[in-house]
């Protein structure tokens, strides 16, 4: 998506090389008993240690046939992804649901706001199923709908409410859609925020006017896309702390603002750096660093190439054999890609690893369980959206959609 130089190649490929453990690593593993309560599930959920659980998931599998589709999102875990119909980013995985009304459950192996986008745009007689209730995702969580109004009404108080376009980032809740829906926003995914963000401006004058974006819930994203794709400076955005009276601006500055950047980040790619960009290049000689657009400002910054996950994984595909690259987005995928590419050398950027946490809740006693339950003719964990949140979602996805490039 934003390429910043030539990638060069080196002459024999390295094998990936394992970050080292850090306390993320260890959440759904039998470590952090507390924070791994999760919720209930009815009836029994099998135990990880079950010899039979990879057949068990087959015979499930087999026996659901068409009426079900399994979704994999690219965070998953392998042994989830060998049993998805179709692998992809977030909105991907809704359009393919969207795209199957013969299938009567989509079993989501992603996280909540992923399976409540789904729900959204299919159909009243398909069910979403996510075989885990505790696969959240910490962005979309930083963004309640209750924050949000109190949030808008400062902008309302002060006066801008009128030349402001909410604009939110996939990774948000459905009532944070339908917020945008209600307000006349829209939705952006990583690969189509530049557009969005140009379709919000000419809402409101044009990017060289005096309207403003609201931008939810990755300050990261919003001001990426903002500085480096439509020429904005890191003084047009300023960052509404929902924590904070007025979300701790004042008038003046919300006047001069032209990006309204909501306190919000992906505690995965939050955690890259300069210093891990510096360290991977003084490392490896001709490395192309490649994030992903959820990293920080500095971040970006000093990487070569920055891309929504679709946009790596083409990257990857395309690049040339014996090309070094340090990724800097979810291990697990980036794991896949250096098993998918043994002719290039690709490396983790963080010297630690960063799976995350919540998508890893998915695991395959929870899968087996969702699709055993459902062929026992019992629904499980279906996620529902409020009808009229749902209706105004939908206005602002289908606005998504009519931008152009989708
Ligand atoms: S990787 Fe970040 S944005 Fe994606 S689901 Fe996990 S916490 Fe949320």
């Amino acid at each position: 998506m934003w390429d910043h130089g030539d990638v060069t190649t080196t002459a024999v490929p390295e094998a990936f090389t394992e970050p080292a453990p850090s306390a993320l690593f260890l959440l759904g593993r039998g470590v952090d008993l507390a924070s791994e309560r999760g919720v209930e599930c009815v009836g029994a959920l099998p135990s990880p240690s079950d010899p039979d659980l990879v057949e068990r998931a087959r015979t499930a599998r087999a026996a659901l046939g068409g009426r079900a589709v399994v979704l994999g999102h690219h965070y998953q875990r392998d042994e989830i992804i060998q049993f998805a119909d179709v692998t992809g980013d977030s909105f991907k995985l809704a359009q393919n649901a969207a795209a199957r009304p013969e299938a009567e459950f989509i079993v989501f192996c992603g996280v909540h706001f992923m399976a409540e986008s789904a729900d959204i745009l299919t159909s009243d007689a398909q069910q979403v199923v996510l075989p885990d209730l505790a696969a959240g995702c910490s962005m979309a969580d930083m963004a309640t709908i209750h924050q949000v109004d109190e949030g808008w009404d400062v902008l309302t108080d002060v006066g801008v409410a009128e030349r402001t376009v909410p604009v939110t980032y996939m990774n948000s809740s459905a009532a944070i859609k339908a917020f945008t829906g209600r307000h006349g926003g829209t939705v952006c995914t990583s690969s189509n925020a530049e557009v969005a963000l140009r379709w919000a401006f000419d809402q409101v004058g044009g990017v060289d006017g005096d309207g403003k974006v609201f931008f939810l819930p990755d300050q990261h994203l919003g001001r990426n896309t903002a500085v480096e794709r439509l020429g904005l400076s890191l003084e047009d955005c300023v960052v509404f702390d929902p924590h904070k009276p007025a979300g701790g601006l004042t008038e003046e500055q919300l006047e001069r603002a032209r990006m309204i950047l909501w306190r919000g980040h992906c505690s995965v790619h939050g955690r890259f750096s300069a210093k891990n960009v510096a360290d991977v290049r003084a490392r490896v000689p001709g490395v192309t660093v490649l994030v992903h657009p959820e990293c920080k400002h500095e971040v970006v910054d000093a990487a070569d190439m920055v891309g929504s996950t679709e946009y790596i994984i083409r990257a990857l595909d395309a690049a040339e054999p014996g090309s070094a690259w340090a990724i800097g987005t979810e291990l697990n995928l980036v794991r896949r890609l250096a098993a998918a590419h043994p002719d290039k050398t690709i490396h983790y950027l963080d010297s630690t690893v960063c799976f995350c946490s919540t998508m890893n809740r998915i695991d395959l006693p929870h899968l087996v369980w969702a699709m055993e339950s459902l062929v026992e003719g019992r629904v499980v964990n279906r996620i529902v959206v409020d009808a009229d949140d749902a209706h105004w979602a939908r206005v602002a996805l289908d606005q998504m959609l009519a931008l152009p490039g989708l």
